[in-house]
């Protein structure tokens, strides 16, 4: 793995669009999600969608 940049990507989950800057490898494009964003912005994602 080559040192990782950081870049703002665009992640699609369950309908929900939402940018972050994360770490992604310039050579293979692997994308690393930091704990906070899968336990914060995806968890909030996931509380929206059981409010409905
Ligand atoms: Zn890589």
């Amino acid at each position: 793995m080559k040192e990782l940049v950081l870049k703002k990507t665009v992640f699609s989950y369950q309908g929900h669009s939402f940018s972050h800057d994360v770490y992604t490898c310039p050579q293979c494009g692997k994308v690393l999600i930091p704990k906070e964003l899968a336990e914060g912005r995806i968890a909030k994602v996931e509380e929206q969608l059981e409010d409905k």
